[in-house]
């Protein structure tokens, strides 16, 4: 598919689609369009549709599985034409695979709990890095999503930005699926959760990860600053609403 050069074409249109898109949900919220950053979520495709999406303008990247983040960094990173490109992790983290993604993730996204937190600060430390990250907060409350309760980082947070090998650079959601009121409900949960927490903290906590391709208009609208963005970048089935 790489070598068709209508892909490249489809990648270059869909990004200036996606653009235009969250530059209007900029404007509609009275917010400036450089306030938000949107990564282009690779986890689906392989190394040369990364290199297809960097042609097309896209210069980060998030992937979901550390041994993708594996494969991908070392695929791509040294290529000349790709200087400056980033990787974040996106994905939920397990504990005996934090060392392969610490030097090679820009941002870890999804730190869910105190003790994965705890766990990432020391091999951080045992490196002499500081990793920065965000915590994954499961504003929704569905069982099914991973992250701190909103109740739980509240008790946590103290603590959390206390450890010594990470940076805590702002909060990440998942809203539930196909029902956009409870997008919109679920980020500005988030919003409002990372105002409080600055004012306790005094930290910036300046990065709100949230938006995917059904609702990141939504997201933009409700203040993320980091929409993670897969198949309406990738994927030529995808129809944008
Ligand atoms: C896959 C994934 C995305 C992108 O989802 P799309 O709906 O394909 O845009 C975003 N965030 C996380 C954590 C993901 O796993």
């Amino acid at each position: 598919m790489s070598a068709d050069v209508s892909y490249g074409e489809f990648l270059r249109a869909r990004r200036e689609d996606v653009m235009g898109r969250i530059e209007a949900a900029c404007q509609c919220a009275g917010r400036e369009p450089g306030e938000v950053q949107a990564i282009a979520v690779s986890k689906t495709v392989g190394p040369e549709e990364v290199l297809d999406a960097w042609r097309a303008g896209w210069r980060a990247f998030g992937e979901n599985r550390p041994q993708e983040l594996v494969r991908k960094t070392e695929a791509l990173g040294g290529l000349p034409e790709m200087a400056g490109v980033r990787f974040d992790m996106i994905g939920n983290l397990q504990k005996n695979k934090i060392n392969q993604v610490i030097g090679r993730a820009a941002l870890i996204h999804s730190v869910s709990s105190e003790h994965l937190a705890e766990a990432v600060s020391t091999r951080c430390e045992a490196r002499g890095v500081v990793a920065d990250v965000l915590l994954e907060v499961n504003v929704s409350g569905e069982a099914s999503k991973s992250g701190f309760s909103p109740d739980e980082l509240r008790a946590a947070v103290d603590s959390v930005v206390a450890l010594p090998g990470i940076s805590v650079q702002g909060l990440m959601t998942m809203a539930p699926a196909g029902d956009a009121d409870a997008a919109r409900r679920t980020f500005s949960g988030l919003r409002e959760l990372a105002c409080e927490l600055r004012g306790r903290t005094g930290l910036a906590l300046q990065t709100l990860s949230c938006g995917m391709s059904d609702d990141f208009e939504i997201a933009v609208e409700e203040g993320s600053t980091l929409v993670r963005l897969g198949r309406c970048v990738f994927d030529q089935g995808y129809a944008l609403s």
